[in-house]
């Protein structure tokens, strides 16, 4: 089995060399093989996705990510900046699914803003549509407005448009995931107002059909954001459009109060994927030593998970961080009184030996 090691920009090469020290203590034979990307890509190459490292990431049966952006490249055009690299690799490797579980593990309950009571023991999913939706849809653009209200003004628009195999795609993947679940499935929409999320119902509605052990629910994207807050533990897994998607997706991750410790999975059609960390690549703590890796090892384990077909492995580094968690350890971003506060590289050591 291959995977492409792509570690970016960042924090991230600190937080990857700690997720393949553990992918290595595994006893299994991987081939990994190492690329630049993001900003890196761009200085080595001229380009954040160079050539080299999507052939790699083609060949792959699975990429662990680690983030990209850096300052220094805000300047360049949006063709070059680092973050599309992240979107080119999306689009050119058809990943449109992506999973993010949003998991507060009892030892870190204090670091959520809501109550303890609302949020210990979180455990839900996100599945975002990631290719489709407003975020793509053509035309769109800058014109001079042909009709309504502001006709003859400048006015910015966009397209919202799905597909229904685009539709039908992630629905199967939602399902099939909630199969594995608890068996309870959210579809988040905005068909009251929107005729793309009224088919989007209409369709999820029907691969419904296919899974009758799945309870299934239909909510308006408002009522669920607000849900989330309210009383996030009654979902297991949610599934939305790309845009909802995006900001159900960061809201549910701050219900753990702890991005660092958040991964990520990105599926095609096979179910290879692109996992990272929920993160982005934090410039202002690279190179400090103090970035929690966890969210990567935890990355690494859902690759193993859902690419790789080694779900024992994937058990084994998940048992094995929340063995350091109730060690006390933690990073700064997760540190409280009365517990430990270690480094990067401490935290992946820790891993290493919960593991061993
Ligand atoms: P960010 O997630 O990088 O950082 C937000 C805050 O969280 C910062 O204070 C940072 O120090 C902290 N943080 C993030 N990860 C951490 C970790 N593992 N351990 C401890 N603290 C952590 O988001 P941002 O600051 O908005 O973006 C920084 C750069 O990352 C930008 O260039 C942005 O475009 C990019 N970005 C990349 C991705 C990706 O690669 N998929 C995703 C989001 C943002």
């Amino acid at each position: 089995m291959k995977i492409a090691i792509l570690p970016g920009d960042g924090i991230g090469p600190e937080i990857i060399e700690q997720a393949v020290n553990v992918l290595n203590a595994l006893g299994e034979k991987f081939e990994m093989e190492t690329a630049v990307v993001g900003g890196a890509g761009y200085a080595a190459h001229g380009h954040p996705l160079p050539d080299a490292t999507l052939k790699l990431a083609q060949e792959a049966d699975a990429i662990l990510f680690g983030a990209v952006g850096d300052y220094q490249y805000d300047a360049l055009e949006r063709s070059l900046r680092p973050e599309q690299a992240i979107l080119g690799l999306r689009k050119k490797l058809g990943l449109f699914a992506n999973l993010r579980p949003a998991i507060l593990y009892p030892e870190l309950a204090g670091a959520s803003t809501l109550k303890p009571e609302v949020v210990s023991g979180l455990d839900i999913l996100i599945i975002r549509e990631l290719t489709g939706d407003i975020y793509f849809g053509q035309p769109r653009g800058v014109r001079t407005a042909p009709d309504g209200a502001f006709k003859g003004e400048r006015e910015g628009f966009d397209t919202m448009r799905y597909a229904e195999t685009e539709i039908r795609r992630i629905a199967h993947v939602a399902f099939q995931t909630a199969q594995k679940r608890d068996k309870r499935l959210t579809s988040v929409d905005k068909a009251n107002v929107l005729e793309t999320f009224q088919f989007w119902r209409d369709i999820v509605t029907d691969v419904h059909k296919e899974y009758p052990d799945v309870a299934l629910e239909h909510m308006y994207v408002d009522n669920a954001a607000m849900q989330l807050v309210r009383a996030p533990k009654k979902f297991d897994v949610i599934v939305t459009g790309n845009m909802f998607g995006d900001i159900l997706s960061d809201a549910a991750a701050m219900l753990t109060g702890s991005i660092g410790m958040l991964p990520s999975a990105s599926l095609d059609a096979n179910n290879k994927g692109l996992y990272e960390p929920s993160h982005g690549s934090a410039p202002d703590i690279a190179g400090k030593g103090i970035a929690n890796p966890l969210a990567t090892i935890l990355s690494a384990a859902m690759m193993l998970r859902y690419s790789l077909n080694k779900a024992e492995q994937a058990d084994r580094i998940e048992t094995a961080v929340k063995k350091v968690l109730g060690q006390g350890l933690r990073t700064t971003d997760i540190h409280e009184s009365g517990t430990t506060k270690v480094s990067t590289s401490e935290m992946g050591q820790a891993v290493l030996k919960a593991l061993a």
